[in-house]
């Protein structure tokens, strides 16, 4: 999962707002966890490729934003 993904999933308003249910329009702060926290210890559950976002519904009125690793909880199947 990857900036290029969430990006994606956002333009095909595929991320549901949890308030209000309507799709989530912006992201901020995207943060790739991969590379930053990679120490060369071996610990491969470091490669998942988790990254971290600011979800921003902006559909107002409503003001619901997260911060979330686990963004994926809010695509729709
Ligand atoms: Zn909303």
């Amino acid at each position: 999962m990857s900036l290029a993904e969430i990006k994606k999933n956002i333009q095909e308003e595929r991320f549901v707002c949890p308030k209000c249910k309507a799709p989530i329009k912006e992201y901020d702060n995207v943060v790739e966890t991969t590379a930053s926290v990679w120490d060369g210890a071996g610990d491969s559950e470091l490669e998942t490729g988790a990254s971290k976002v600011t979800l921003i519904c902006s559909n107002k009125p409503c003001t619901w934003k997260e911060r979330t690793e686990y963004w994926e909880n809010y695509l729709r199947d």
